[in-house]
């Protein structure tokens, strides 16, 4: 399916509606979510036009991933929840459960979180 620019996020990302914003580098884009499901709840994005892992790490280049991996650990570094442990996670596609549809990744964190997901 092709990338559609209107995503909330593709939003976000033009300026058009704001962001909570905590990081942001030539490649990367972290906000704080909107609906909080834990007391940390960041979500990092990449700035390129990616719906999926599947497009993003077929089509991205290595600064552009490793730009991604970096700042989810600076955002845990900066937010105070790298020592005590975080959980990441992304919803990818349908069967993932994925709402926006722009690759992006969770950062959960600030209590304990408990085990794995079960599926619905
Ligand atoms: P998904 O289900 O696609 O993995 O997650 C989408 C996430 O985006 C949800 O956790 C939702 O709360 C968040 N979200 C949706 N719209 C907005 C928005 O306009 N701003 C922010 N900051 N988060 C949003």
């Amino acid at each position: 399916m092709a990338y559609d620019p209107d995503n909330i996020f593709a939003k976000i990302l033009r300026g058009e509606i704001p962001c909570t914003k905590v990081h942001e580098d030539e490649h990367t884009l972290a906000f704080k979510d909107i609906h909080p499901q834990t007391a940390v709840h960041v979500l990092v994005i990449p700035k390129g036009a990616y719906q999926s892992w599947d497009d993003f790490s077929t089509k991205a280049s290595d600064a552009e991933i490793g730009a991604l991996i970096r700042a989810v650990g600076k955002v845990a570094r900066d937010l105070g929840v790298a020592e005590e442990g975080y959980r990441v996670l992304s919803n990818i596609g349908e069967n993932g459960g994925q709402e926006v549809p722009h690759l992006h990744i969770h950062l959960f964190g600030g209590q304990k979180l408990g085990r794995m997901i079960k599926p619905a």
